[in-house]
């Protein structure tokens, strides 16, 4: 009976093996086998030329492929490229290659911001994906085509990959991680641990799983208010794991893991941006070995959000410079092409 729809593709090396000695072949070809998906980036047996006809043929028959592919493109000036990725069965999702704006070619970086499912259900208020509702998870061989997807079209080696995309990683827990381990193989992608991250609303069980896992893969939380009544207005479906469940397992991870973990905030004018907020998020920050990401949110048509004006970013630094919490601005990229989540996609599906 034929194997699941791509589930080869997620095969390690020494699957692959096993599965080249049932088909009575030696064991080099699970080598030449995984090289074709994972570092030329083939999508179908035909291209696989080094593999003996029959060898092709038996594996279409019993490791059935099909490949996504990019139904939409738009590059911005700054160099991003942001692409609505089809699947199989016809589900989109997004995914955006940040190349780095580091001249020095030892320096460069490729950064893909991945989906993990087709929609949202978190529907955070200031999401456009929230907006689209959720239509189903992601496979860890369709999370991992995202990364291919934008590596092959850059043709440069992708240096990290964030699970910031469309979808809530930690409802989708099996598959993401099958995918960041398959990212992270030494004999394919070979993407560092520390540059994979996983970006959650806070889901405390997943924070929970994930300080347990053995790779070195890091954490970010999407906390954008540390007054709860607000963050449940912001993020209503995580108003269930509140903020003082939140912290205890944050601090949990951090002594377990000894890694730190990145908070991002989207400031947003007269709502998140005020005195009390500043207020409330250095008290959650108290004591934890963390880095606050600052990002003005993005204007998408039909919201109501606007980003904060320029100063209330550079007061927010100073405060945090003074009590020595590591925090950064980061500008919005891509921002001419449709930049915030599931925006690009929202307006493919409404024909601009
Ligand atoms: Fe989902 Fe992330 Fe959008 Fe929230 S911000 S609705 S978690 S995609």
């Amino acid at each position: 009976m034929a194997r699941p729809l791509n589930e080869i593709k997620t095969y390690r090396l020494d699957q692959l093996e096993y599965l080249v000695k049932d088909l009575g072949q030696p064991k080099f070809r699970a080598k030449q086998i995984y090289e074709w998906f994972h570092v030329k980036h083939a999508s179908s047996y035909d291209e696989m030329t080094n593999l003996p006809l029959v060898l092709r043929a038996q594996l279409a028959e019993e490791c059935p492929l099909a490949s996504s592919h990019i139904a939409d493109k738009r590059i911005s000036s700054d160099g991003t490229r942001k692409y609505i990725v089809e699947f199989a069965d016809g589900q989109r999702a997004e995914t955006v290659g940040l190349p780095s704006e580091n001249n020095d070619a030892s320096k460069q970086r490729l950064t893909v911001c991945f989906s993990t499912q087709v929609g949202c259900p978190m529907g955070c208020a200031f999401c456009a994906t929230g907006r689209e509702g959720f239509k189903r998870n992601l496979t860890a061989s369709e999370i991992v085509d995202q990364i291919l997807t934008v590596e092959k079209d850059f043709s440069q080696r992708v240096t990290n990959a964030v699970a910031m995309g469309q979808g809530e990683p930690f409802l989708n827990y099996d598959e993401t991680l099958k995918a960041l381990r398959i990212m992270n193989e030494k004999e394919g992608l070979n993407i560092g641990a520390r540059h994979i991250t996983v970006s959650t609303c806070g889901i405390i069980e997943g924070i929970e799983r994930f300080a347990k896992e053995p790779e070195q893969f890091t954490l970010a939380v999407s906390l954008h208010s540390a007054i709860q009544t607000k963050r449940d207005d912001l993020m209503p479906k995580v108003a269930n794991q509140p903020l003082d469940q939140l912290k205890p397992a944050l601090e949990s991870y951090i002594r377990k893991t000894n890694r730190r973990v990145t908070f991002e905030y989207l400031l947003i004018r007269d709502v998140n941006d005020g005195p009390d907020d500043l207020k409330a998020l250095l008290r959650f920050c108290e004591g934890l070995l963390c880095h606050v990401n600052l990002l003005p949110v993005n204007t998408v048509e039909g919201s109501q959000f606007k980003p904060s004006k320029k100063h209330v970013s550079e007061i927010w630094l100073k405060e945090f410079e003074k009590r020595h919490i590591e925090a950064t601005f980061r500008k919005s990229r891509g921002a001419d092409i449709s930049g915030a989540c599931g925006q690009l996609k929202n307006e493919m599906e409404q024909g601009k």
